[in-house]
């Protein structure tokens, strides 16, 4: 795949996935201020969020699948075993509700609105899809992942916690 030179040395991890879809729209809609946000937004790999709560998961003895293809919305990380589906998602591109990284551009409005509520949408519904399937499903935002005592925290709450979703009879 072919990124525009601007954005060919860094791409932001947790959101290859939507760059993969749009980058062609997206490289005609940009202004010159579009792409200085857009370059705000783009994230050293190292540092990457998935990365971050990769190294965490990882750190704390679990171990995961990445990218699981066979499931809705093909999750970023998945323990098998314990049925548990981890989504990290970019607040921009996803619409995290409420927070301030999730600020829409006043430029393109419908373009960008179409995009991120596209999304947003399909994450619901890959996560209802998940549910059904029996998973637990956690989501873990771009700037939830600063405060690392506060993640970690998060993500064995989740993995070892219950099955809240087990099919009740
Ligand atoms: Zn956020």
């Amino acid at each position: 795949m072919r990124f525009p030179p601007f954005l060919q040395q860094k791409l932001p991890i947790q959101c290859t996935d939507c760059f993969g879809q749009s980058i062609k729209t997206m490289t005609d809609v940009f202004s010159k201020r579009n792409r200085s946000r857009i370059m705000s937004l783009v994230k050293n790999r190292d540092t990457a969020p998935e990365i971050i709560v990769r190294k965490a998961i990882y750190g704390m003895g679990f171990r995961y699948s990445l990218n699981a293809k066979d499931l809705p919305g093909k999750p970023d990380i998945v323990l098998r075993k314990r049925k548990k589906a981890v989504f990290v998602n970019g607040c921009f591109w996803h619409g995290h509700k409420g927070c301030k990284r999730a600020s829409r551009p006043s430029s393109n409005r419908k373009f960008w609105e179409e995009k991120i509520e596209g999304n947003m949408t399909r994450d619901k519904r890959s996560k209802a899809a998940l549910k059904k399937l029996g998973f637990s499903v956690l989501t873990i935002w771009g700037c939830q992942i600063q405060n690392e005592a506060l993640l970690r925290r998060k993500l064995i709450n989740f993995i070892t916690g219950g099955l809240p979703n087990e099919r009740k009879r």
